[in-house]
């Protein structure tokens, strides 16, 4: 008799997105002169900048000629892109990580998702609350944890790390150790940063406790202070005990193009077993590569023009969180984010519940944002907004809040 994987079984009902898209449907039936404005899902609007199309069309172009054709890529990625990776985003910022330490990939959510297959079912796993969905769901499919909470909203035998106004939406060094400790800054959902010094604590309890850090630096493209890192790999140490993951999504545009990298040192050993060997295993046995045009397109984005054309992008993000951040807070809102990433992670007025939030900013104000309880048991009462709209409807939507 067949069974099935029956941990799918323990995560709760519907995805959050599917939720938010289901009830602006419904509203927009119902209300159908409306001119919604969503500053919700986390995904870009600006197209991809020339220097990219560029290289996608030689590309394509040399796909089409046998002499320049190309099949199936290398499984850990091409020479070009992986130097190119190394070069710019590690060794120009003083970090140590080789060519041969990076994993291109299809993305950082298929990454953030596969990478704890190289680790043991009984290992003990950390997350922030609020929380990136895909860390704590991935472990629940694999049997990492225990079953759901509806009171508590969350899982048996993970540990939750609770990111708080009081704590500036940096998690406290956790009493219980975990084994596998997940990271994301510049954070998604609250879009908080942590500083160097603050990440080197993390390091360095990993380091002592023989933890690993899983460090998602996705959004590190929307840094503008200056003690807040990069990379994981600016702090001492982070060789031993730091696995990181990158995309090229937010930083540019990638999101319907898909190309991500994880990050793998050589010294990072744990069970007696090198990760990287391991890593290397898992990513050559259940993946075929990037395509060719991709790898190409993420190319460019280390070039000259790629990155003058992407800090303007960038930039214009930044103006809109920048716009958003300073038009609630006049408006009386407790706001934070928005500084070092494209998230504004709004206070809802009157401790009002963030799904009341959701239906209220909906009705009256016509503007669709994201309910902070969605990401976990300490989201409640706040509310997620992107940067990622366009700068005509982020000024709009924040006009209407105003007036609310
Ligand atoms: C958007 C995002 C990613 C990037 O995902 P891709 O699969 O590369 O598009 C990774 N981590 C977090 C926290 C994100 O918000």
């Amino acid at each position: 008799m067949v069974t099935v994987n029956r941990n799918y079984l323990k995560l709760p009902g519907s995805y959050l997105f599917s939720t938010i898209a289901k009830k602006v449907k419904a509203y927009k039936e119902a209300n159908p002169q409306a001119k919604v404005i969503s500053l919700g899902i986390g995904d870009v609007t600006q197209p991809l900048v020339p220097a990219v199309i560029e290289a996608l069309h030689k590309a394509v172009e040399e796909m089409g000629h046998a002499e320049t054709f190309h099949g199936y890529a290398p499984d850990l990625g091409y020479e070009f892109l992986r130097t190119a990776i190394a070069k710019n985003d590690y060794q120009h910022r003083g970090c140590h990580i080789e060519a041969d330490e990076i994993f291109v990939s299809d993305g950082a959510k298929s990454d953030s998702g596969n990478i704890q297959e190289i680790f043991g079912l009984d290992n003990k796993v950390a997350v922030c609350d609020p929380v990136y969905p895909v860390y704590v769901d991935t472990n629940v499919m694999a049997g990492r944890t225990g079953d759901y909470s509806q009171e508590r909203g969350n899982f048996d035998g993970v540990i939750y790390m609770p990111c708080k106004e009081e704590n500036g939406f940096v998690p406290e060094l956790p009493k219980e150790v975990p084994d596998l400790i997940y990271l994301c800054f510049p954070n998604n959902p609250t879009g908080g940063a942590i500083t160097k010094d603050q990440l080197q604590e993390w390091v360095d309890y990993a380091n002592k406790n023989g933890s690993v850090i899983i460090y998602d630096a996705a959004y590190e493209a929307y840094i503008t202070q200056d003690n807040v890192p990069h990379s994981i790999y600016e702090c001492e140490g982070a060789r031993t005990c730091a696995i990181e993951l990158r995309s090229f999504s937010k930083n540019a545009g990638f999101t319907g193009v898909r190309l991500g990298f994880t990050v793998v040192p050589k010294e990072l050993v744990r069970d007696n077993v090198s990760l990287h060997s391991l890593w290397a295993r898992r990513h050559g046995t259940k993946f075929n590569g990037a395509p060719y045009i991709v790898q190409r397109a993420g190319e460019a984005v280390y070039s000259d023009e790629g990155k003058a054309q992407l800090k303007e992008q960038v930039g214009y993000y930044q103006r809109n969180a920048k716009a958003i951040l300073d038009g609630l807070s006049q408006a009386g809102f407790t706001v934070s984010g928005g500084v070092n990433a494209p998230y504004i992670w709004l206070k809802t007025p009157d401790k009002m519940a963030s799904w009341d939030f959701f239906d209220y900013l909906l009705e009256k104000a016509n503007v669709v944002g994201t309910p902070g309880s969605g990401f976990g048991a300490h989201g409640e009462g706040f509310f997620r907004l992107t940067a990622f709209g366009t700068y005509e409807n982020t000024l709009e939507a924040i006009e209407r809040i105003k007036n609310l």
